[in-house]
């Protein structure tokens, strides 16, 4: 069953142990604020030396280092849009950036993954609509994959878990 496979979850995603958390980067993959600086402080300085070698990322894609000291194996760094108003491809790049993430998870062997909500920081992305995508995109992913098997939603406010639970549940009848 998809339900099955598909998790909300309340909580700081530095401190989940899965084999892969995604990380809302910027282009440059070289450390910002939010989800991103937290993921830096917990995962330790090899991590943005292991990013150095990167060479950014574009919007809507993803790349993979390890985890460092995090208990997660892997990070997936995948870059969101930032919102300006919803006429510039946010929509298709915000879907991108999680099938992006699912691909290279599939690619290493990723068994369990978390996501934060990508672009609804600071790049504002308005939070329903970015929800919707999100889980709508995963779904799409999952039901044609046996890999990942395990998706987890990881909120950081109430308000954020309880539009995540309201629209699993509208969307993921199967
Ligand atoms: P973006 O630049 O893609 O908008 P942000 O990091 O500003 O990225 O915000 C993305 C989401 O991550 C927001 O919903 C924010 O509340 C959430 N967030 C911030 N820190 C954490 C954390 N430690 N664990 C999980 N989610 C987080």
């Amino acid at each position: 069953m998809l339900k099955d496979r598909i998790e909300v979850s309340y909580g700081d995603i530095t401190t989940y142990k899965v084999d892969a958390i995604v990380n809302a980067a910027n282009r440059t993959l070289l450390g910002g604020g939010g989800v991103d600086g937290a993921i830096h402080r917990a995962a330790g300085p090899q991590l943005l030396e292991e990013c150095k070698t990167l060479n950014g990322c574009d919007t809507g894609d993803a790349k993979i280092t390890r985890g460092y000291n995090l208990p997660a194996k892997y990070v997936i760094h995948t870059v969101g849009p930032v919102w300006h108003g919803g006429k510039y491809n946010e929509d298709a790049l915000l879907a991108s950036c999680y099938r992006r993430s699912l691909e290279v998870a599939k690619e290493n062997n990723v068994h369990s993954i978390a996501f934060p909500s990508i672009s609804t920081g600071v790049y504002r992305f308005p939070f329903e609509r970015a929800c919707k995508i999100a889980v709508t995109t995963v779904k799409e992913f999952l039901k044609s994959n046996e890999l990942p098997r395990k998706v987890i939603f990881v909120c950081f406010s109430k308000s954020d878990y309880e539009t995540y639970l309201r629209t699993v549940d509208e969307l993921i009848k199967e």
